[in-house]
């Protein structure tokens, strides 16, 4: 399609005051049909300049060169037709550079044209619409997955509810009471299943299914065949799924530290509250009545032999066991052993009221051990107490606080576990194809989890998990994501959480699934980047079966054929640019953004010769952290060099190498790589880009060899939206290892 471009550049916010903008006017002319400077543009008049000139001038792309586009996103669109890109010279350029500098002069230029050759390699983004169906199905019965059935259900949503057990109600049916809810937050309270049960199932819009599992998930959002198992096989199309699969407690066979599995009268909190159900607390030996009793905390867990992580619930757990005790046994000595006691919000009242109990002694320390004394009482030796001492503590019984596993992970013992039925051969093989042939890990292509959605993606048959087994997406931004797209956690597989907070974090998946299912029934993306109806085109005639696209999306978007041809799975695409980044053969691309189009903006920034002792410095920065990092640096006025020019990518896994090659091909002195941290404990927005954008700079070191240039020519950092104090001296840094190895030898060839 023919573009024809008009750029207009605004005179407020220091702009007009900083550059000449009457001479970049005039250069910019030459590159576009129309160039403008007007005083405000964000106001009624310079927009209207604007339209004026579409419907005039017949205008089918608009750069708008003034403030981030972050800034008044609706004023400056002018339609699905007309492709505009939003030039920052207001925070990239005269917010942190020397007002009125023939540097700063220049970098205005830069970006101006780097914003036209943008538009001009790009088209409008068009929606992939295909027939979807905004059926929800929520997996897991108890008490998060029956809140969120019956909120996507009063939203008028059709909601099928599958629960592998008989009833539903989950864990919720095992406990006779949970937390206090009222002030003074005292009192044992009912955790309200039976209305919640009586009001799913009185719900018309919601299907119960019982004694039902899921034999296999296909298809994507909107799209999704789900297989029904129980007894006969029903097939379901789902728009979207919200997993409330619950949690298991820790396995105690593993705490026998603690005496569990070798003294009969130790016991785990679940057993207790299976014991109040059954007619009573008693000591499991004989049957007689409690007269002491041991609360030892944190059984397992914050230990790095066991589970690493806090539950934050045990705790709340045992205290309202020793009010079951307290109840049953008016004179019973009860004792808790904790590490810390964590019974946040409200529920300090609850563990305030409990140490008012004079029977009950709270100390802090580290068991050292639990063994059968002569009189067939148990004695608990514990050490680092908060007296100083050790101390000796004997007992009828001791109940372990275990902590919560989500039931998306399985254990090591049960991967390798041929007889359990939890187990099949996809998982054993799942592990095994971690390495390829070549010696290279798969980063997670193949995800070992439980099998309960039993997806067929080429990833992996289940949701692939953070380290402790959770299957979150991103937890600071993204709550409730998983990494497979249309599919949100709720409840304790998400996160440990007790009922109350469970059902609360069930309407925010609800939201979610409803989010994704019209979201998809627009041809658009969900999330990170809402909306975004730009969707990867693949040139497969030259696609070489290489499989990284496959092997590397991160979100298990894209299956293959028998060759290794990628399938692509358009709604479960995050549209972040992975498989662009990985492609070697560079066929991957969006309409509006690809590496042509990178390569263009690349091509037009200005590169002084050697003798001007000006380096040039090409800057990749995500958009999701690194990039509002740079915003906020420039909202702070704070000013950094003038040799760097920045190009926003979506993600740093997006970065196709070739653009690092080329830059450094044609003259750039160096290179910096500007991305979300990685890791569990951060998280990039697209899961893996910062980490791939590190792998693959291996190959790129490889190709600064070949052209005989250093290493340093090239960084890698890691930025969060907090660190923007840390820009200018990144930077500055950066530009004294590029003074130190000198120019680029290729400058003027
Ligand atoms: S854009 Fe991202 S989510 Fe979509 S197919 Fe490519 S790598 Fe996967
Ligand atoms: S990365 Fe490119 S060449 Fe390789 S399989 Fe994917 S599309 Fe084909």
């Amino acid at each position: 399609m023919d573009t024809k471009v008009g750029v207009y550049i605004c005179k407020g916010c220091d702009i007009g005051k900083s550059l000449d903008v009457e001479k970049l006017t005039e250069e910019i002319t030459k590159d576009a049909a129309v160039c403008k400077s007007c005083d405000v543009l964000c106001t009624e008049e310079g927009v209207g300049v604007i339209c004026d000139d579409i419907e005039k001038e017949g205008l089918n792309r608009v750069v708008v060169a003034a403030c981030s586009g972050r800034v008044f996103p609706e004023l400056f669109t002018f339609g699905k037709d007309i492709l505009t890109d939003r030039v920052s010279l207001r925070e990239y350029v005269v917010w942190t550079h020397e007002p009125n500098d023939e540097d700063t002069q220049v970098m205005a230029e830069d970006y101006i044209k780097m914003g036209i050759a943008r538009v001009k390699s790009t088209e409008p983004p068009e929606p992939h619409i295909e027939e979807t169906s905004k059926d929800i199905l929520v997996v897991g019965g108890g008490m998060s997955g029956m809140t969120a059935a019956k909120a996507a259900a009063d939203a008028g949503y059709k909601v099928h509810l599958v629960e592998k057990e008989p009833e539903l109600g989950g864990w919720a049916r095992k406990f006779s009471k949970t937390f206090p809810k009222q002030p003074p937050y005292d009192k044992l309270a009912d955790s309200g299943l039976g209305e919640l049960v009586t009001a799913v199932k009185n719900n018309e819009n919601i299907i119960i299914h019982t004694e039902t599992t899921i034999e296999k998930t296909s298809g994507q959002p909107g799209k999704f065949e789900v297989c029904l198992q129980n007894g006969s096989r029903e097939t379901l199309n789902i728009g979207s799924i919200i997993l409330a699969s619950g949690w298991k407690p820790y396995e105690p066979d593993k705490l026998t530290k603690w005496g569990y599995g070798l003294l009969p009268d130790v016991v785990t909190n679940i057993q207790v509250e299976e014991m109040v159900q059954n007619g009573g607390i008693k000591r499991p030996s004989d049957g007689k009545p409690i007269e002491s009793i041991v609360f030892l905390q944190c059984a397992g867990s914050r230990d790095e032999e066991h589970l690493p992580y806090c539950s934050a619930v045990c705790c709340r757990v045992s205290l309202k066991q020793v009010r079951y005790v307290r109840e049953q046994y008016p004179d019973a000595r009860i004792y808790v052993v904790y590490k810390d006691v964590r019974s946040p919000q409200q529920f300090e009242s609850f563990y305030a009221a409990m140490q008012d109990d004079d029977g009950v002694f709270f100390t802090k320390g580290e068991l050292a051990e639990v063994t059968k004394g002569s009189n067939g009482k148990l004695q608990i030796d514990v050490t680092e107490t908060l007296l100083g001492e050790d101390i000796k503590i004997e007992a009828d019984m001791v109940v372990l606080a275990t902590g919560m596993v989500p039931t998306t992970k399985v254990d090591d013992e049960v991967a390798t576990d041929n007889d359990n039925p939890e187990t099949t051969e996809d998982s054993q093989t799942a592990v095994e194809d971690e390495t390829t042939a070549d010696g290279k890990k798969e980063a997670e292509s193949a995800e070992r989890g439980a099998h309960i959605l039993n997806l067929t993606y080429r990833q992996g048959t289940d949701l692939p998990t953070l380290k402790y087994g959770f299957p979150d997406s991103h937890f600071i931004c993204f709550p409730y994501e998983t990494r497979r797209t249309g599919i949100y956690a709720t409840g304790a597989v998400r996160a440990p959480m007790d009922i109350s907070t469970a059902m609360h974090d069930a309407y925010g998946a609800a939201m979610k699934a409803i989010q994704a299912v019209e979201a998809v029934a627009r041809g658009v993306a969900v999330h990170p980047r809402s909306g975004d109806a730009s969707f990867p085109d693949f040139f497969l005639q030259r696609c070489t079966q290489c499989k990284r696209c496959t092997e590397e999306c991160p979100f298990g978007t894209l299956d293959e054929d028998d060759k290794g041809t990628p399938l692509p799975n358009p709604f479960r695409c995050r549209r972040c640019g992975v498989c662009m980044g990985a492609c070697p053969e560079r066929i991957v691309s969006f309409k509006d953004y690809n590496v042509h189009m990178v390569s263009e903006m690349i091509k037009c920034i200005s590169m002084p010769d050697e003798f001007e002792e000006k380096p040039r410095i090409l800057a990749f920065v995500c958009e999701n952290d690194a990039m509002p990092a740079v915003e906020m640096a420039a909202l702070k006025r704070m000013k950094y060099n003038a040799m760097i020019r920045i190009i926003p990518l979506r993600c740093l896994g997006s970065l196709n190498t070739v653009w690092i090659s080329d830059a450094l091909a044609s003259g750039f002195d160096g290179v910096i790589l500007i991305g979300c941290k990685k890791g569990d404990d951060y998280q990039c927005h697209f899961i893996r880009g910062s980490e791939l954008a590190a792998y693959r700079m291996d190959n790129v070191q490889e190709k600064l060899k070949q052209l005989v240039l250093e290493e340093e020519r090239i960084e890698v950092h890691e930025l969060a939206i907090s660190d923007f104090e840390k820009i200018p001296k990144l930077f500055d840094d950066f530009l004294e290892v590029i003074d130190t190895v000198g120019p680029n030898p290729y400058k003027d060839m």
